[in-house]
């Protein structure tokens, strides 16, 4: 194939779906290049899941201190430093974004640190003007914050500025109320901010299961987080002391120090000469493709959230794997979006896999459902008046478990572990039939009544 072209595959951006593609393509034998127009890893490890992790984990410490009193503990009063949090996050991104670069480069990958956009079927221009060509190209560019288009909204951030921001708001208001808006939330709330949450209807983290968002919501105004609920964002004013006075449909205007934009994600499509190929994107700028993630365009593929499929970095990778798998490894595999496990980075964290209550009723009309609604020990001890809620969808004939649905203390931890079970078709009874592993939050699990 690389007699008539520069590669057999071009791949546009070195994110999680991009770079595994790569690199797996290019341990088959391809001659493989990859264009990165901003830095190798793309949003999780830059400016995503990662740094968004290692913030919570920061911000957890205020309620660690706190409730580190009545374990015994004399904790002075402490001082928090954003500065050095950062700084040590960058740190640590930086060689993540170092590992990346040497896995690509040590399978022999060559790294193009360039744009790169489609010209036709097998060829492309990157940003210094040269032309390449490639037997197939890969699409797999991402997406991008998507910001209203209201005035004064150039005045507001979203989640790429607000790990480079120079100090904590005093005031936040984040527009939004997805699971980015709602973990920022609970990191801004904890380092001190004082956190309004705005949002067009009165429903949090649309397509979680209703009781789990709705305990969410109750703990965090519980903690002091405002909500303004059918609330549509009007526009940002900046006032003469610098301050920022946000409008809104419903509600009085907030008077803040800073705005963040959590209102969902446009495929990364924009001038990307997807045409040119005869590639027609959707109405929201995704690319369609079939279930090997072929293109309209034969020698185009594309993966991860640029397909607007489900954007999240586990489901991007596994795309890249089956991509490299099936066309230069010989071994045909396709993605299995069933029961895809997900979370919600919020204080305290969701987790969730399957139906929630409301899909299953509606999907097979009677539902056995099973909860633990307790107060976990540590919570318990600490006077920390935070419910866990555990909840069990299962079908009411066989048993088989539908969805299983958590909020927490390390919710996402336990839930990793159980959703092999539900992926496995296992039923409630094996949950029964587990002994209780004692003391622990998991436990409830295998106690569900
Ligand atoms: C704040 C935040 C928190 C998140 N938290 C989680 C989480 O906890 N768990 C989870 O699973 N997911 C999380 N996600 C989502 C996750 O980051 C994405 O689903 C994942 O990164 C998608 O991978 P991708 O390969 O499709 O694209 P990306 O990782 O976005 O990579 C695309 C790359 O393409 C590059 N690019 C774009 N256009 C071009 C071009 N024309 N030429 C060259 N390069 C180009 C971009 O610079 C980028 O590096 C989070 C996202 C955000 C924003």
């Amino acid at each position: 194939m690389s007699d008539s072209y520069d590669y057999d595959l071009f791949v546009i951006g070195a994110g999680s779906g991009g770079t595994r593609a790569s690199r797996v393509a290019a341990a088959y034998g391809a001659k493989v290049a990859v264009a990165e127009e901003y830095r190798v890893g793309g949003t999780c490890v830059i400016r995503g899941c990662v740094p968004k992790k290692l913030l919570i984990y920061g911000a957890h410490f205020a309620e660690d201190l706190a409730d580190a009193r009545r374990f015994g503990w004399n904790v002075p009063s402490c001082d928090f430093d954003w500065k050095v949090l950062t700084d040590n996050v960058f740190e640590e991104i930086d060689r993540i974004n170092g590992a990346y670069t040497s896995t690509l480069t040590n399978n022999g990958v060559t790294i193009i640190n360039d744009r790169a956009v489609v010209t036709g079927p097998n060829s492309l221009r990157l940003g210094d003007g040269r032309e390449v060509t490639a037997a197939r190209i890969l699409v797999a560019t991402g997406a991008t914050p998507s910001v209203p288009k209201c005035p004064g909204h150039e005045l507001g951030i979203t989640s790429n500025e607000a790990f480079h921001l120079e100090a904590i708001p005093k005031r936040i208001v984040i527009a939004g109320a997805g699971y980015i808006a709602n973990e920022f939330a609970g990191i801004f709330h904890q380092f001190g901010a004082h956190v309004t949450l705005i949002n067009r209807t009165d429903v949090i983290l649309r397509g979680y299961d209703e009781q789990i968002r709705d305990r969410l919501l109750q703990i965090s105004m519980m903690k002091g987080i405002d909500f303004r609920f059918h609330a549509d964002f009007r526009g940002i004013e900046k006032q003469a002391d610098g301050s920022l006075l946000v409008s809104m449909t419903g509600h009085d205007p907030i008077e803040t120090d800073c705005v963040m934009f959590a209102t969902g994600r446009d495929p990364n499509t924009e001038g990307l000469g997807l045409e040119s190929a005869g590639i027609t994107v959707d109405a929201k700028g995704a690319i369609p493709v079939d279930d090997s993630g072929q293109t309209a365009c034969a020698s185009i593929y594309a993966i991860g959230d640029v397909t607007n499929r489900v954007q999240l970095t586990p489901v991007a990778i596994r795309e890249g794997q089956a991509f490299a798998d099936t066309l230069y490894g010989g071994k045909p595999t396709r993605v299995d979006y069933d029961n895809i496990p997900s979370a919600v980075f919020s204080h305290p964290p969701i987790a969730s896999v399957g139906l929630t209550e409301g899909q299953a009723k509606n999907k097979f009309g009677a539902v056995k459902v099973y909860a633990s609604d307790f107060r976990p020990m540590k919570n318990v001890l600490a006077g920390r008046n935070e419910r866990a809620l555990y909840k069990m969808v299962c079908d009411s004939v066989t048993g088989r478990i539908l969805g299983l649905h958590m909020i927490g203390p390390d919710a996402p931890e336990i839930l990793q572990a159980a959703a092999v079970a539900v992926k496995a078709g296992l039923t409630k009874q094996a949950f029964d039939d587990t002994i209780a592993l004692h003391p622990t939050m998991a436990e409830e699990l295998v106690l569900l009544r």
